[in-house]
């Protein structure tokens, strides 16, 4: 672990004083633990005791063995520090481009907790399930009404799961056509996850490059479509954050060779409420409820991939589908041609049910926060296209991508201004991605941004932009105002530090002390 810079400074006895305060460097919880520490205390047994060997047999001779011995508020106040570390939606502005930070109204969390509703089982027999299952049916409907199509599955728990669902249901469907076809084509503005699920789902994948204007050529594409081509897998608005104007006709091409065309419908919070995709052309998609529709998904949190289809590929939908008759509501399994489970139960319904509320909330005005976000994204790019180049000069989207071509001839390249946002209180945007813009930024702002947020990160990037010019050390040693300095990215991925081992580092920070140096923790691998 690198140290903070302001610490390197200082003689290792300030060090050890400066430590002791809270808003310092946490130490590890096995720093603080002492032989005997107890977090709380149960009463004395009232029932005889029994030797846990006899039941558990080898479980309990394989007992843990070096846990931090610490009270109950050393516990807490150790992860309520470590907790004020992080960046948060909650504190400020996530710029991620292709993640959709938006807020998640609180509402949201109230609905997900209510008790009828978080404290039900899975398992559940139907009768006793019937609001879940109605949870189920009506977000169904409203996805269905947004995107266009006829028919949906809840199932997937990822983007990327949807987009394996939605490719295992191509090749279902083109199946029993008599052939399921050997390649999908993928332009190059794609997001990364798509290639990936195409391999998986056993397809072959074929390149396909974008014009300078980061648009399909059509011309060059009519080629590409033969009979061995079973989908065209578009994201849409693309990577760059731009609209593929001739979406329809592609839809025609490929549906005129007997192809489908599968729509990437994570970035689906640029067209909510203004266009949809089942009205020109797609046959299946995925939507990204943890992107679109609230739920933001820092830290790996759970999401939900929704698939919506067209009729033709209906039949081959996950099990269980949620059937309603005459106001009832039961989970169909007796579905031959399904392609069978993706995922246990009906997904995270926790995710659906925040999506369901957000979707309700906003009802048709859902197209509002679909072009507040279009505007926060453009007011930002045009604020900021003086001093950074953008390398594709359509009309943004959601999103925006710049490259760093004009910081590079001071040596200053994406990864080194993302680092200095963070100086400057924000998250990073999205950095390096994607690939076709080389030193691309990509910024999204999101509808959830105030206009003063917006202005406060376009100063903040505009000061950069001049820092770069006349200070680039600066901007190349950043972060300077965090607690750890810039990290050694490829020995984190080279060589992570997985397991803690007290012992040895508690002997390594005593013969440390004893000659007056500051304790090296974290070795071992
Ligand atoms: C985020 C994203 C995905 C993948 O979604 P996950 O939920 O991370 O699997 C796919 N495509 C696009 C365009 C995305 O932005």
């Amino acid at each position: 672990m690198n140290e903070n810079d302001a610490f390197t400074e200082m003689d290792p006895l300030t060090i050890k004083k400066a430590r002791r305060h809270i808003s310092q460097n946490e130490g590890l919880i096995f720093e603080k633990s002492l032989p005997g520490k107890r977090g709380m205390e149960l009463p004395p047994l009232d029932v005889p005791s029994i030797d846990p060997a006899k039941t558990l047999g080898e479980f309990a001779r394989h007992g843990i063995t070096d846990f931090p011995e610490v009270s109950e508020i050393e516990v807490i106040r150790h992860f309520t520090r470590l907790s004020t570390w992080n960046y948060a939606i909650d504190l400020g502005m996530y710029p991620l481009g292709s993640c959709t930070m938006k807020y998640n109204p609180r509402v949201n969390e109230f609905v997900a907790r209510l008790e009828g509703l978080a404290t039900e089982h899975p398992l559940q027999p139907d009768e006793v399930s019937q609001g879940c299952l109605r949870v189920i049916h009506d977000l169904q409907k409203c996805l269905l009404e947004i995107t266009g199509m006829d028919a949906a599955t809840l199932e997937p728990v990822a983007g990327a799961q949807g987009e394996l669902t939605g490719l295992l249901l191509i090749r279902s469907y083109l199946e029993s056509k008599g052939n399921p076809r050997e390649k999908v084509l993928i332009p190059d503005s794609a997001h990364g996850t798509n290639p990936a699920s195409v391999v998986i789902a056993g397809y072959e994948v074929q390149n396909i490059k974008s014009n300078e204007r980061g648009q399909i050529d059509i011309a060059h594409f009519r080629e590409f479509v033969t009979d061995e081509v079973a989908a065209l897998m578009i994201t849409n608005p693309s990577t760059l954050g731009v609209y593929e104007e001739n979406i329809a006709e592609i839809a025609e091409i490929l549906h005129a060779r007997g192809a489908l065309l599968y729509m990437d419908g994570a970035n689906m919070n640029a067209l909510a409420g203004v266009t949809r995709p089942g009205d020109f052309g797609v046959d299946v998609m995925h939507l990204n409820l943890h992107k679109t529709f609230s739920t933001p998904h820092g830290g790996g949190g759970p999401g939900a991939g929704p698939v919506t289809v067209k009729k033709i590929l209906e039949p081959f939908l996950p099990v269980p589908v949620v059937k309603e008759t005459n106001g009832r509501f039961a989970l169909d399994y007796d579905r031959p041609k399904s392609i069978g489970r993706v995922r246990a139960y009906c997904g995270n319904f926790g995710v659906l049910l925040r999506a369901l509320a957000y979707t309700l909330a906003y009802g048709p005005r859902i197209r509002q926060a679909t072009e507040d976000a279009v505007l926060n994204a453009n007011y930002i790019r045009k604020h900021l296209e003086d001093l950074y180049d953008l390398p594709y000069n359509l009309p943004s989207m959601h999103e925006v991508v710049f490259s760093d071509a004009r910081q590079r001839k001071h040596g200053v390249n994406t990864m080194d201004i993302a680092k200095r946002l963070i100086d400057y209180g924000f998250h990073p945007y999205t950095t390096a991605f994607p690939l076709i813009v080389p030193g691309a930024l990509m910024i999204e702002p999101t509808e959830s941004e105030s206009k003063e947020e917006c202005d406060l990160f376009i100063d903040a990037m505009r000061s950069i932009a001049a820092e770069a010019e006349t200070n680039p050390e600066i901007v190349k040693t950043a972060p300077h105002a965090t607690r750890v300095g810039r990290l050694d990215e490829v020995a984190a991925a080279r060589k992570p530090i997985l397991r803690w081992r007290p012992r040895q580092n508690q002997d390594a920070q005593k013969a440390a002390a004893s000659r007056g140096e500051q304790a090296p923790v974290v070795p071992t691998a």
